[in-house]
This record gives C-alpha cells, sequence and structure tokens, in this order.
C-alpha cells in the first residue's frame, strides 16, 4: 500500500471511530508505531515499515518543510473526501525524538460545529438557569476544565446560538480551532507579538458585543476581559481549573480585584467527559450494596456487560457532565468578603451550584452511563460540602488530605478562616 493511501486510511479510521488524536512515534529500524486515542483512551493500531516515508507524508500535507527535523512543527490541512460538508480539518504537530519525530495528527470534527446548547448535553434544568444567561447583554460566561474535557467546543455551541447579523462577534484564540460563518475570528500569533492581551485590547477599539477569548491565561488577559464584561459586553472564556468555586480563587491569584470577578462573572461551567454506556448490552439493574447508600435503595441503575459492538467494553462514545455555579447575591457578598474556598464553595452549594456529580447522578439514572463511570471521572475534583451527596466508596484507598483541607494552590484570602469540618450527613438527590 503507498504511503499516501496509509495515511489517508488513518485518518478515515479515526473519524469512523470518533478518535480525537492519531498518534505516530518512531520505533527502532525506522519502524512506526501507530495509535489512536478513542474515548480518552490510546490504543494501539500497527505498526508500519518507513517511519521516515510516513512523516514526510503528512508534513508535505500540511505545507511543511520536510527538512525540518530538528523543531517542532505544526500546520494543518483538510481532506475533502472525509467528514462533512466542509471536509476534515486535520492539525499536525511534530517533535523532535529519540529515534526521529514524533506526530500527533489531531482530528477536528466540523461536525460539532452548528450544535445547540441542548446537543452538548446540558440538562432541562441546567438550560433553565443557563439560556438566560447567555442571552444577557454584557458579563463574563467561563467554561473550565482540563485539556480535552470540550469546553471549546462549549463556547462555539453558545456562539453558535448567538450569531445574529446585528451583533458584531468577535473571538481571539489560539489557534482558530472552528471557523465560523459570520463572526471575526484572530489568532494569536507570538512570532509577530500579537499576544492575547494585545488583541484583545485592539478588538475592543471595534466595537464588539460579544468577546470570545480562547482561553485566560495571565493576569492581563484576565483584567481586560474582566474589565470589559463589567463595561458592556458579553464575554466568554475558558480557564485551565479543575472546578468553578477554583475559578474564582484562581482569578483573585492573577490579582483581579473581588469586586471584578463578582461583578463581571454570570457563570462557571465545569466539564468533563464520561463514557456512555453501550446501547446494545446496556440493561437495568438493582443497584449493589455499595450504592444503595449513595443512590438510596429502589432505583434502578445501569450497567453493561459488554458485547461485539463495544469491543467488550461496555461503554461506547462519550457524553459531558457539567458543573454550573451561577453568579448569585450572596456568592458576589463572599467574594466581596474574601471568602475562603470552602465558605465559597459553601454559598455556592447553597444558591444553585449544580455539581458535577448530581449531573453525572441525574444522566446515571437515566441511562446514560454507570454510576461508577460518574464516580471515576468526578473522583478527585473538589465536591461540596454541603447538601449535595458525595461519592463515597468509589474505591477503598483512603483520601490522603480530608475534603476541608485547603488546596494547595489556594491562596488563603485575607482573615480567611481555617475550613470547617465538613458535615457528615449527604442526601441523595431528589430525596
Ligand atoms: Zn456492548
Amino acid at each position: 500500500m503507498s504511503v499516501e493511501l496509509l495515511v489517508n486510511n488513518w485518518i478515515k479510521a479515526a473519524y469512523d471511530r470518533g478518535a480525537s488524536d492519531v498518534h505516530l512515534e518512531p520505533e527502532g529500524d525506522d519502524k512506526l508505531r501507530v495509535r489512536m486515542r478513542v474515548d480518552g483512551d490510546l490504543h494501539h493500531i500497527e505498526t508500519v515499515p518507513d517511519a521516515k516515508k510516513v512523516l514526510a507524508r503528512v508534513k508535505v500535507m500540511a505545507s511543511l518543510d520536510v527538512n525540518e527535523r530538528a523543531v517542532p512543527l505544526d500546520g494543518r490541512f483538510n481532506i475533502a473526501e472525509i467528514g462533512g460538508r466542509n471536509g476534515l480539518d486535520v492539525r499536525l504537530s511534530t517533535t523532535p525524538c529519540m529515534g526521529g519525530e514524533k506526530a500527533v495528527l489531531r482530528v477536528i470534527d466540523n461536525s460539532r460545529l452548528g450544535m445547540s446548547l441542548e446537543d452538548l448535553g446540558f440538562t432541562k434544568k441546567m438550560l433553565a438557569i443557563y439560556k438566560p444567561l447567555v442571552s444577557t447583554p454584557n458579563g463574563l460566561l467561563l467554561h473550565v476544565g482540563p485539556t480535552g474535557c470540550g469546553k471549546t467546543t462549549s463556547l462555539y455551541a453558545v456562539i453558535q446560538t448567538l450569531n445574529r447579523p446585528e451583533l458584531n462577534i468577535q473571538t481571539v484564540e489560539d489557534p482558530v480551532e472552528y471557523d465560523v460563518q459570520g463572526i471575526t475570528q484572530t489568532q494569536v500569533n507570538h512570532e509577530l507579538g500579537l499576544s492575547f492581551p494585545k488583541v484583545l485590547r485592539a478588538l475592543l477599539r471595534q466595537d464588539p458585543n460579544i468577546i470570545l477569548v480562547g482561553e485566560i491565561r495571565d493576569a492581563e488577559t484576565a483584567e481586560i476581559a474582566t474589565e470589559a464584561a463589567i463595561t458592556g459586553h458579553l464575554v466568554l472564556s475558558t480557564l485551565h481549573t479543575n472546578d468553578a468555586v477554583g475559578t474564582v480563587v484562581r482569578l483573585l491569584d492573577m490579582g483581579i480585584a473581588p469586586y471584578g470577578i463578582a461583578y463581571a462573572i454570570r457563570s462557571v461551567v465545569s466539564q468533563r467527559f464520561v463514557r456512555k454506556l453501550c446501547p446494545q448490552c446496556r440493561r437495568s439493574a438493582q443497584p449493589p450494596e455499595h450504592l444503595v447508600k449513595i443512590i438510596g435503595a429502589n432505583r434502578p441503575v445501569y450497567t453493561a456487560e459488554g458485547c461485539p459492538a463495544c469491543k467488550r467494553t461496555g461503554f461506547q462514545g462519550r457524553a459531558p457532565i457539567f458543573e454550573l455555579m451561577p453568579m448569585t447575591a450572596p456568592l458576589r457578598k463572599a467574594i466581596y468578603a474574601s471568602a475562603s474556598p470552602d465558605e465559597l464553595a459553601q454559598v455556592a452549594a447553597q444558591s444553585g451550584l449544580i455539581s458535577l456529580w448530581q449531573d453525572g447522578l441525574d444522566k446515571a439514572l437515566g441511562g446514560l452511563t454507570s454510576v461508577e463511570e460518574v464516580m471515576r471521572v468526578v473522583k478527585g475534583v473538589r465536591e461540596l460540602p454541603k447538601g449535595s451527596p458525595r461519592p463515597v466508596q468509589a474505591t477503598p484507598t483512603p483520601r490522603a488530605t480530608g475534603r476541608g483541607a485547603p488546596r494547595p494552590q489556594a491562596k488563603p484570602a485575607p482573615g480567611a478562616r481555617p475550613a470547617a469540618r465538613p458535615p457528615a450527613a449527604a442526601k441523595p438527590p431528589g430525596a
């Protein structure tokens, strides 16, 4: 098989399987290991000869210099025959490594463009809170979580909802992931000195209604974005934080005044992916003993034993679960009063926050995924000290630090009191 056909076949297979990335890694004797990331995990596909030829081929596809092997490169290309109406966009990055170069092909599925908030997986309960916030003319809407949690896709869904000819929507991104008709998108260019703050200041002079800032990475960007949100613009952005309360803490750490945070933020959405149960072998069952303690008795749960359709894993595809923290008067007051992270979490829980665990559990009880899967994903994310059920006994591993212990990166606010001991009682949702 020709190298051209080989590469195209991998990309086609990646698209068909819903893979996010294809990894090409040199092994000894000019061999190349091919792996794909599906539903968050890498799977070995094959090992082929002619590693150098394949690397040269993908570089040609992305219009990169085939002879430049000593520095990391990145580029992109489109394959018209794969994917939807606009073909399939692929982003290529290469890095020099022992034995040659490693290449990663990121498959960018344009079909996710045009998704509505409903398509994204927001429940009715969340939409009732979130939709009115999206249609306000100003404020800061944040989507947070680790790399690959789907926060950028969510922001585009919001932009899609708002995209109308009477509004000026401008973005600053690094890089521009999706090409959206009707809005002005600007890419950060570090070589030309076009940083996030520089582009942001420039586009604020162009009379925008809505501004999408790809990511808030530094204090200067945070400050301009907050300022813009307070002075009559709707600002959408992402932050690399674990959860909603952690986002407030991070912004404080970046030097944003409590006043700015309290009055700019409309909501913070934190998100994660869970694996969906295979529709072929999914069935409802009585919950095992350890789950009864958490979700209450007499509520059926869903499990999947595995079948040929899901390669015996019991799972097929992924879906997001969300934490939604709307800004409320009590929360604003707590931020303004420099409350500790634990106090903020408590106030947020009492004033309408829907936790990842609550949303995940709702979706698990509806059959989307298993309760264990939600526990696996939620574990390690700050949960709420009060008023929401917690995934106890998810694993037998004892927790090293107490739930109420301050997180190491969270600088205690001035005058913050030591964290209160979390109350023991946790009632199941809907009880
Ligand atoms: Zn199955």
